[in-house]
């Protein structure tokens, strides 16, 4: 599967950080807006407000000069902010309304009267308090009226009014630079995050190379992550810890579907042999009888490499599972002592039964006999004749510990790491001989560790030996 680019990992990141980068920056230019307006209205504020007591002082400083043309002498003074300007006298309440807008209006536009309500709140209002609007109705120039009501003497008000355009072109060119860095803010920031995102999942596409090129044929190639100690790098060694056991397990399976043929095709190479020899002439019935014989035993060996070999498959199967019937592991220690005091006897060795504690097991009972009867057939097989083999299953601090110990040839040090793995025998000639498969303990370990217990093992050669499975400790 290739990842199409815009299903891509590196494009949906960069994606969603630059869309909440977007945000981030349209919030932060929109804050910024709304403080630059507010710093620019305050100052316009203060310039209403000089415009005001400019009218006032015209108007009080000479004797005999109009509101009219204080108003218009004001105007004149402020021409750059195009002024209007009128002075509005309140009547008493009783008589009702504006007495009288006692100087026409002076200024860019015609006069506007505000309502009634807001002449007298302004009327009222003290200085620290003064009532500025924006008059939304009243438009000049294209734009909303800054309006103050300042109260200067008795009931008259000055009113002065200025056209928000003054502040528009600062506001946009505040605008224009907010774009401009937002943009470049974003073009960079994309940029750069991309950059160290692709950067972060390159070990992710050499991976998915890698990855592809890995078959069952060459598992011996590894990701390289580095020196990263990030969580690819994790990642990347997880991985190639995985294809080391994934190689491991198939070294493995390819030793020993090799020692499977080779232990299948002995016997049967035997067969051939004495079968071939046996035919290339006229033979006694008494020849016939003996290579039929060995026929027999060599076919034997075959069931039982094959029976073992699906039996271990088995075990396999039940791996992980919890087998939670309860068993009588003495009565089943029992019956198979039972069935094989005829080869004990055969070999001329004492079968000693020590102390058989009752015992109750989870487990199943078929698995337990198995183990047992390995167990003890390897005594029986590694004991020469007048030897003795003595089986004992006691509890002990909790656990349960059944023991075959043997009087026998014993296993040499540097073999018992080895004995419990497939196909390993210690003596090959010795163990063909006894009929032995090198089956038997693999079947005991895997057995143990489908039941939980553990195995122990003390030896020595021509002293003897002791096998242990402990339950539950
Ligand atoms: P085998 O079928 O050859 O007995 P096992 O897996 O049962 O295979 O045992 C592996 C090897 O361990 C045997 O070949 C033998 O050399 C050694 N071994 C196992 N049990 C004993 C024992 N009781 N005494 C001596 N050697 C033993």
């Amino acid at each position: 599967m290739k990842v199409r680019f815009f299903k891509s990992l590196s494009f949906r990141l960069t994606l969603w950080y630059v869309v909440i980068l977007a945000g981030i920056i349209v919030l932060a230019g929109f804050f910024i807006h709304q403080r630059f307006k507010d710093g620019l209205i305050n100052d316009l504020d203060a310039r209403l407000l000089e415009i005001a007591n400019d009218v006032d002082d015209i108007w009080s400083r000479s004797r005999g000069v109009s509101w009219g043309d204080a108003a218009r002498t004001a105007a004149e003074d402020y021409r750059d902010l195009a002024p209007l300007i009128q002075i509005v006298e309140l009547g008493d309440r009783d008589e009702g309304g504006i007495k009288s807008l006692v100087a026409p209006a002076i200024g860019p536009d015609k006069a506007f009267t505000l309502d009634e309500r807001t002449y007298r709140r302004a009327d009222r209002a003290d200085i620290d308090e003064l009532l500025y609007l924006t008059v939304e109705e009243k438009e000049i120039d294209k734009h909303p009226l800054r309006v103050l009501l300042l109260p200067v003497r008795g009931p008259v008000l000055v009113q002065v009014g200025v056209s928000l355009r003054v502040i528009a072109s600062d506001l946009q060119r505040l605008l224009i630079i907010v774009a401009i860095t937002g943009g470049a803010v974003m073009l960079l920031a994309s940029l750069g995050g991309n950059f160290i995102i692709r950067k972060a999942l390159r070990p992710v596409r050499s991976a998915v190379e890698t990855a592809r090129r890995i078959s069952t044929e060459d598992l011996s190639l590894r990701i390289d992550a580095g020196r990263r100690r990030d969580e690819i790098g994790e990642l990347v060694d997880t991985f190639n810890d995985m294809i080391t056991r994934l190689e491991k397990s198939v070294r493995k399976i390819k030793q020993f579907s090799g020692d499977v043929s080779h232990e299948l095709r002995t016997p049967l190479t035997i067969i051939r042999g004495e079968v071939e020899v046996l035919l290339r002439k006229e033979r006694s019935s008494e020849e016939y009888r003996r290579v039929l014989q060995s026929t027999l035993e060599e076919t034997h060996n075959l069931e039982t490499i094959i029976d073992d070999l699906l039996f271990l498959s088995r075990l396999e199967a039940l791996a992980g599972k919890t087998l939670d019937s309860p068993v009588e592991l003495d009565e089943v220690l029992l019956r198979v002592v039972e069935s094989r005091e005829p080869a004990v006897k055969a070999k001329g060795l004492r079968l000693k039964l020590d102390r058989v504690d009752e015992t109750e097991v989870r487990g199943e009972e078929g698995l337990l006999a198995r183990m047992i009867a390995n167990l003890l057939d390897n005594a029986i097989r590694y004991t020469p004749e007048g030897g003795e083999v003595e089986v004992s299953l006691e509890g002990r601090g909790g656990a349960n510990i059944l023991s075959v110990r043997d009087t026998g040839i014993g296993i040499p040090k540097e073999s018992i790491p080895s004995i419990f793995d497939r196909f390993y025998v210690a003596d090959r000639s010795r163990s063909r001989e006894t009929g032995g498969s090198g089956l038997g303990l693999s079947i005991v370990k895997h057995v143990a560790e489908v039941l939980g217990a553990r195995i122990e093992v003390e030896s020595e050669v021509g002293r003897g030996s002791v096998f242990r499975v402990v339950f539950g400790a």
